[in-house]
């Protein structure tokens, strides 16, 4: 298994693009912005020529790391997305978007998919009033999200949710009870919704060839 854990900005260093791998980092401190600030004051108009083959396996790659699954588990969520109707590179991204770490975080559960995939890790989240400990289960229109109500009185969790409520940060494929802590995945969600920005297209050319 091969889940990226170094420092965070390190990626975005390398794909120029920002990864949000470590919550708000890449908001106001990524190396990204830095590397595109010195590009804007120097002149240059000379750029690398990239081949297709690189440029598909980027996209895979900034699509991955987002994500912080290995590539067998990606490649998994893949073959799932070509045994399904409609186009296989959104649907793809919804299966990836519909992982129970990822809702955490977008729920606003968690800051981070680091900590939405530690507290699934730790057994305190239940999806239809089970415990699943599995970060890369796949949830589906109907569910119902809840978390151990002992660390949903932690404070941070408390701002988290606040913080999603009041900048309108939660997708409206999901829906949120304050009373009861619920969350709820409302239907799939679109393709505009999707929190990784990739040309899918580009991943599926990858995996055809
Ligand atoms: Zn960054």
């Amino acid at each position: 298994m091969s889940r990226y854990t170094g420092p965070s900005c390190k990626k975005c260093k390398k794909f120029d693009e920002k990864m949000f791998l470590k919550g708000s980092k890449c908001y106001n401190n990524c190396i990204v912005d830095r590397q595109k600030a010195s590009r804007d004051n120097k002149f240059s108009g000379r750029r690398r020529k990239v081949s297709d083959y690189a440029k598909h396996l980027r996209e895979k790659q900034i699509a991955r790391f987002s994500a912080q699954i290995c590539e067998a588990q990606f490649k998994r969520f893949y073959s799932m997305a070509t045994k399904v109707k409609g186009q296989t590179g959104e649907s793809f991204l919804r299966f990836l978007e519909m992982r129970l770490d990822n809702v955490v975080r977008r729920m606003g559960f968690a800051v981070s998919l680091k900590a939405a995939r530690q507290m699934v890790n730790h057994g305190d989240v239940k999806v239809n009033g089970r415990e699943v400990s599995i970060p890369s289960y796949v949830l589906k229109p109907g569910d119902t999200i809840n978390i151990n109500p002992k660390i949903a009185e932690r404070l941070i969790i408390k701002q988290g949710l606040e913080h999603a409520d009041k900048g309108s940060l939660r997708p409206s494929f999901l829906s949120f009870n304050p009373e009861t802590l619920t969350g709820k995945v409302e239907r799939w969600p679109d393709r505009s919704e999707v929190s990784v920005k990739v040309d899918e297209q580009l991943i599926v050319e990858y995996y055809s060839k």
